[in-house]
């Protein structure tokens, strides 16, 4: 849903401001599925605007509930008939719920231990299509007396969301002005698009950015992660330092343990010794990340191993959690997104 055709359609019809404003409020905060369940406008309008305006361009293909019911996934079906993954997800019990969408159909970066990296890139997703996600589950969540709306939104699934920056960007303007979510509530993950980094603090300095480290050591790295050929993590460095200077907000690491990968303590020191090379290491924050079994070879490091890891990098004074990770059971609850379809 994009305000401006239900805009397009007032003005057709002669309607007043004060009808759109009815309209967009009934969609992002009722969470209505069809126009015939918008109650403040006539039957007629609403007959009219079934007919002529689509409330949303993304349909069911799938839903898996986890056993614990902490964790939704949705495979959900575009116009043009390509399947994204989005998952809700609710961390604590009885709090609120995240969502996790996705900003492209595949993606070209083929991360080697990511399900979506071996797809590779079918097309960028519209902003509406992005958003339509969250709207999705908007009306899910009305739908299963969960609640109002997610709390949070990450762009953590399918994609790189800054190798499709315009849709991103505007599907961020959606969501904060449409649909009202704050600055704060949201949350960028890239894979390391080091030239897009400041683009992104200039446009949205209190939006949360995620970095996908996975790796502190360019010979690692660029195995795991063939973007830091390209892109090395000194050039991180310098994005993270660019990127402190405009937002002074704290960043998120995001890495992945791996089994006899990216795991030893070897590796932690190298972690460390990237931090410092940061102007300002305590606005880093790590998530050491269970990894989701998928098509590869790698396995999750054991639990008492990543433990040691988490230590290790305690004594050296880094920030670090080990990231809970939810709804194991639909295969990952986040960021290990693969359209089954494709
Ligand atoms: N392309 C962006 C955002 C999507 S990936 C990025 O890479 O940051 C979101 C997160 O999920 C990344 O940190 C990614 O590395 C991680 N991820 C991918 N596959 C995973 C898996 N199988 N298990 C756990 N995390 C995974
Ligand atoms: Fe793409 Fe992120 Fe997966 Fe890498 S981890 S292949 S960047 S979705």
């Amino acid at each position: 849903m994009l305000p401006s055709t239900i805009h397009t359609f007032a003005e057709d019809h002669g309607l007043p401001q004060y009808r759109v404003n009815q309209a967009v409020e009934a969609v992002v905060k009722k969470g209505i599925q069809k126009w015939s369940d918008l109650s403040t406008w006539s039957k007629e309008l609403r007959e009219e605007a079934e007919r002529s305006i689509p409330l949303q361009t993304l349909s069911v293909h799938k839903i898996l509930v986890s056993s614990q019911k902490n964790a939704v996934k949705a495979a959900l079906k575009t116009r043009d008939g390509n399947i994204i993954e989005t998952v809700l997800m609710q961390p604590k019990p009885d709090d609120a719920w995240t969502t996790c969408i996705s900003s492209q159909v595949g993606c070209a970066m083929a991360c080697t231990f990511c399900a979506t990296g071996k797809l590779g890139l079918m097309r960028n997703l519209s902003a509406e299509e992005i958003a339509d996600q969250v709207l999705f589950w908007i009306q899910y969540m009305h739908e299963h007396n969960l609640g109002e709306r997610p709390n949070n939104i990450v762009y953590m699934g399918m994609g790189e969301p800054l190798n499709n920056w315009k849709e991103v960007d505007e599907s961020i303007r959606l969501l904060t002005s449409t649909y009202g979510y704050g600055d704060r509530h949201i949350s960028v993950s890239t894979s390391g698009i080091v030239v897009m980094i400041p683009k992104l603090a200039k446009a949205w300095p209190q939006v949360n950015l995620a970095i996908s480290l996975h790796a502190a050591n360019d010979d690692d790295r660029s195995a795991l992660m063939p973007v830091n050929r390209s892109f090395n993590l000194s050039k991180l460095q310098d994005a993270l330092k660019q990127y402190f200077e405009i937002t002074n907000r704290k960043v998120f690491l995001e890495y992945i343990l791996l089994d006899k990968i990216n795991d030893t303590p070897k590796h932690a020191r190298d972690l460390g010794k990237f931090i410092e090379g940061i102007n300002k290491p305590q606005l880093l924050h790590v998530n050491l990340i269970v990894y989701n079994k998928t098509k590869s070879d790698y396995s999750e490091t054991p639990r008492d191993h990543a433990q040691q890891f988490l230590n290790l990098l305690k004594r050296m004074g880094i920030s670090a959690t080990i990231r809970k990770n939810l709804g194991r059971d639909i295969a990952g609850a986040c960021g290990q997104l693969a359209g089954e379809k494709q």
